[in-house]
């Protein structure tokens, strides 16, 4: 009970209005009082009640009456009948009928508190538990809400919840086109048929407009006679305007994105403002899940221009590769008949250009390589290799670039280490990406070192390097073609960046794993597995 409830009292005698008013008073209640029925039902269409405090018998309109027009439009008003001893079973009728409680003329103003107390703790109570229910239903409302990423699907099933809760028999979803003043229907049911699927209207048009506006709620009793409407354009709402009406605005990403309105609630029932609420509730639900799928509906838009983006590059360097081949082996060719030709004096500038033609050379076989084998067309030929075999081989091919810089490069494998089941020239290739990198990012007279061992029933190979170091965050991005963790106008090594993601596509076609472990300052370690050659299937062949 609050004590600001509002009672109305209706009886034929006068001085019981007086005494019931003035009584209800004391208790701090906010009462007016009655003697005709009619006006009393006059009052409520007009204004809002928490009790009505009725005689039973009356002249004009009997009390029963009163209260089944009154149910029409007030639900949950709460009702206290008053009756003498003679109308005692009209009494009983009208608790039958929905009333909270009746009192006995004469009566002490005693009874009078209980009786009107016990209503209104019954209404609250009652209230709570139509809240309760409304609140589950929300919640179950709001998982079908969060499980859809269809728009048109989400605004339906708000709508239709919002009906069900309210007990609406129309009603609208508009939602704001961006970029345009304009708010289109999105939804709607029981419409006139004028209404139908992209309808719109002007921002600053009718009820819709006004909510839209204002990011208001806005409950009216009767559409077509509240004063804050006066001047609102109503000329398309005329099928609302003897009828109640809600418009709750669906706020999302700090802007109102549109607004769900609700008219016609059953009978002549008067929307509450706990329809307001549950309303306000299921907007703020659905303008999330409306958000969600924007960012949904943007993310496949940018996910798809970026597939177009990956693909415009995938031919850029199938073109480029192509188109380079032909001029390169021409340069390439020339320039050794040159170096084989000329003078001693001039030969070691032919054998620079040989060189270069070669370094372009490789870039233009790692560009064709990644392309392949991000296209999938990349098949193994495994075969049993022994990586005491096959380590020193490149590493000696290696050499070169580590003796230039005075490092030592060294390999550890174990004697015993078993072969693995690997494609040789992809295996060299692993190899020698890593190790050339290592010894490329060193600097002058530091080491570099690779390492086999058995682990787990596979080969572990570690090329670890005294080099700079790789920070943490990079360490999964230098996989990614093109990546380099230094910035391209100012690094000090050639290359593009493909070294690694090659490495890691062979890897995985051997269905190994690798990764990269390091700290600034004190050097890398690359690491990737090869299975081990089923040793079993080695005897069973011989
Ligand atoms: P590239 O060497 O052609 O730049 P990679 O794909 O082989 O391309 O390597 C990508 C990036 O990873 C390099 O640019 C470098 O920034 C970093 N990186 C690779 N190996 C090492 C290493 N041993 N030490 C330090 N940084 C390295």
């Amino acid at each position: 009970m609050s004590e600001t409830s509002r009672i109305l009292v209706v009886d034929d005698e006068a001085a019981i209005c007086e005494i019931c008013t003035r009584g209800l008073q004391r208790y701090g209640y906010n009462v007016i009082s009655t003697t005709s029925s009619l006006k009393a039902l006059d009052i409520m269409h007009r204004e809002e009640f928490d009790l009505l405090l009725l005689d039973i018998r009356m002249p004009e309109v009997d009390g029963l009456e009163v209260m089944r027009q009154v149910r029409k439009f007030s639900l949950d008003l709460a009702i206290v009948v008053m009756t003498g001893y003679a109308s005692l079973e009209a009494a009983i009728e009208a608790v039958k009928q929905g009333a909270s409680d009746f009192i006995s003329k004469p009566f002490t103003l005693d009874n009078l508190r209980l009786a009107v107390s016990g209503a209104l703790a019954k209404r609250d109570l009652a209230r709570e538990r139509a809240r309760c229910r409304t609140l589950i239903h929300l919640a179950q409302a709001s998982e079908e809400l969060a499980s859809s990423l269809n728009p048109e699907a989400l605004v339906r099933s708000a709508l239709q919840t919002a009906m069900a809760e309210t007990g609406a028999h129309r009603g609208s979803v508009m939602l704001h086109e961006p970029g345009r003043d304009i708010l289109r229907l999105m939804g709607g049911e029981g419409l006139p048929s004028e209404v139908s699927q992209g309808y719109s209207v002007s921002w600053d048009e009718g009820v819709v407009g006004l909510v839209m506006r204002s990011g208001k709620s806005l409950l009216v009793e009767n559409i077509g006679e509240d004063p804050r409407l006066e001047g609102v354009n109503l000329a398309r709402r005329d099928q609302y305007t003897n009828s109640s009406f809600l418009a709750v605005p669906i706020r999302g990403g700090g802007k109102v994105l549109g607004v769900l309105s609700l008219s016609e609630k059953y009978g002549e029932g008067r929307f509450q403002n706990s329809d307001m609420e549950a309303a306000g509730l299921l907007c703020n639900q659905l303008a999330i899940a409306l958000e969600k799928a924007r960012l949904f509906e943007e993310i496949q838009e940018s996910y798809k221009r970026l597939q177009e983006v990956d693909r415009m590059k995938s031919e850029f360097i199938n073109i480029a590769a192509h188109e380079l081949r032909t001029p390169l082996s021409i340069i390439m060719g020339y320039s050794m008949m040159l170096r084989d030709e000329l003078s001693d004096s001039q030969k070691e500038q032919a054998k620079a250009i040989v060189d270069s033609t070669f370094q372009l050379s490789r870039l233009v076989d790692d560009m064709t390589n990644l392309r392949y084998l991000e296209a999938g067309e990349v098949s193994l030929t495994t075969q049993c290799l022994y990586l005491q075999d096959v380590i020193p081989e490149v590493v000696d091919r290696c050499r070169r670039l580590a003796e230039s810089k005075r490092q030592d490069i060294y390999f550890v494998v174990s004697a015993d280490l078993p072969p693995v089941s690997a494609d040789r020239e992809k295996l060299e290739l692993i190899l020698s990406n890593l190790i050339s990198n290592a010894t490329k990012f060193t600097p002058q007279d530091q080491q570099v070192c690779i390492r086999a061992e058995a682990h787990d029933r596979v080969a572990l190979v570690v090329v670890e390097d005294t080099g700079p170091g790789i920070p943490t965050e990079e360490w999964e991005h230098i996989f990614e073609p093109f990546y380099q963790v230094e910035d391209s106008l100012r690094r000090e090594h050639s290359g593009m960046g493909l070294g690694l993601p090659i490495a890691r596509e062979l890897v995985h076609l051997h269905r190994g794993k690798i990764w990269v472990e390091s700290q600034v300052g004190q050097g890398s370690q690359f690491f990737f597995t090869l299975p081990l050659y089923k040793l079993d299937a080695v005897q069973e062949e011989v």
